[in-house]
């Protein structure tokens, strides 16, 4: 598809090229004759005016001789056409080019598209089918019990947690997507706004007995706060999913000259050397056993994260030792446009 469309696209621009070339040409050509035959007029009053007539030794054909004026005529005509295919061959190369170059973006565009649908549906797919298979088998029991059925009940329940965590994460992960998608942006406290995503989790870190500690001071920046809260949600998951029970997180702010920063430590884990380039990637895992487990999620976390802090063009950053534990910080600007 895309070889045809820069084809395509190669023969517009060629097209273009051709009919400035031969309209330019055709000026050219038609100057130029104008020229020519300006010139054997000039030259045969010039003779008149030295030579009477009667006594001219050269003869009136040889003045203003047609063929020498049909020869010139065919000997630019010939290199008009010759100077044409050059400027034709050389701009359908270039053209060629240039049209790869115009439509990469866009193939690029495509096939992340591509692989965004490929991989969702693909992690849609595992839950349902299992959902599916699940509610089949035990359809098919007959000595099925009510314990049975509510213990199936239960688990389909959990199935349908992760699908809706999954289509939320979707949403949100292309929401912050779109270039021009919908942001408010305001100032805002970031001691409000860490305070608030912490009173969200603080659910899942109690019930994993992990103290959350803060180092925090306000500052005020812009930004959209629903966006940043998120952010910080996200981080705060993270650390408290990969940390075991009883463990502290810091959570931190910093200010220097135009920028602020916040960070979240934890003890938990931590990452491999070799997955720290690729944690922020869409969908991937650090390791692919820990992620069957329910509540691993889907690797989409940090690539919305990511996504969050460069629309406020700021940056992620993350430290981390495995079986230590890791530290991630955003540097924000306190103002942007
Ligand atoms: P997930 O839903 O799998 O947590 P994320 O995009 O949030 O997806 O994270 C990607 C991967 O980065 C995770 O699977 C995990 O391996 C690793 N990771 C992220 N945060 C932490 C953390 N605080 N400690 C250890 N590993 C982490």
């Amino acid at each position: 598809m895309f070889e045809k469309a820069r084809l395509k696209l190669t023969v517009w621009y060629l097209l273009i090229i051709m009919l400035i070339s031969f309209t330019f040409s055709a000026v050219i050509f038609n100057v130029q004759m104008i020229e020519v035959k300006r010139f054997a007029r000039a030259q045969r009053t010039r003779f008149e005016r030295q030579y009477r007539p009667d006594t001219l030794f050269v003869s009136q054909s040889f003045l203003t001789d047609p063929d020498l004026v049909a020869e010139t005529q065919k000997h630019l005509l010939s290199n008009i056409l010759i100077i044409n295919s050059i400027i034709i061959i050389f701009s359908g190369g270039f053209g060629y080019f240039l049209a790869g170059k115009t439509l990469r973006p866009i193939k690029e565009m495509i096939e992340d598209q591509d692989r965004f649908i490929s991989d969702s549906s693909h992690e849609l797919k595992t839950p349902i089918t299992s959902l599916k298979s699940a509610m089949e088998v035990a359809l098919m029991d007959k000595k099925l019990t009510l314990v049975d059925a509510k213990k199936l009940i239960k688990d389909n329940i959990a199935d349908v947690d992760r699908l809706q965590y999954l289509s939320e994460s979707l949403i949100n992960l292309s929401k912050n997507k779109e270039q021009n998608g919908s942001s408010i942006i305001e100032n805002i406290s970031i001691l409000n706004v860490m305070e608030s995503a912490v009173r969200k989790i603080l659910p899942q870190a109690n019930s994993k007995k992990i103290i959350i500690k803060k180092n925090l001071i306000n500052i005020n920046f812009h930004g959209d706060k629903e966006k940043i809260e998120s952010l910080i949600t996200i981080l705060l998951e993270n650390a408290i999913k990969y940390s075991s029970s009883n463990k502290t997180i810091l959570i931190k702010t910093a200010k220097t000259n135009k920028t602020l920063s916040f960070s979240v430590t934890d003890h938990g884990q931590g990452i491999r050397q070799k997955d720290l380039p690729f944690i922020f990637d869409r969908f991937y895992r650090a390791d692919p056993s820990r992620s069957k487990s329910k509540a691993s999620g889907f690797g989409l976390g940090l690539s919305i994260a990511k996504m969050i802090v460069e629309k406020h063009h700021g940056e992620i950053k993350v430290k981390s030792r495995f079986g230590h534990g890791s530290t991630f910080t955003v540097t924000l600007p306190q103002h942007f446009s």
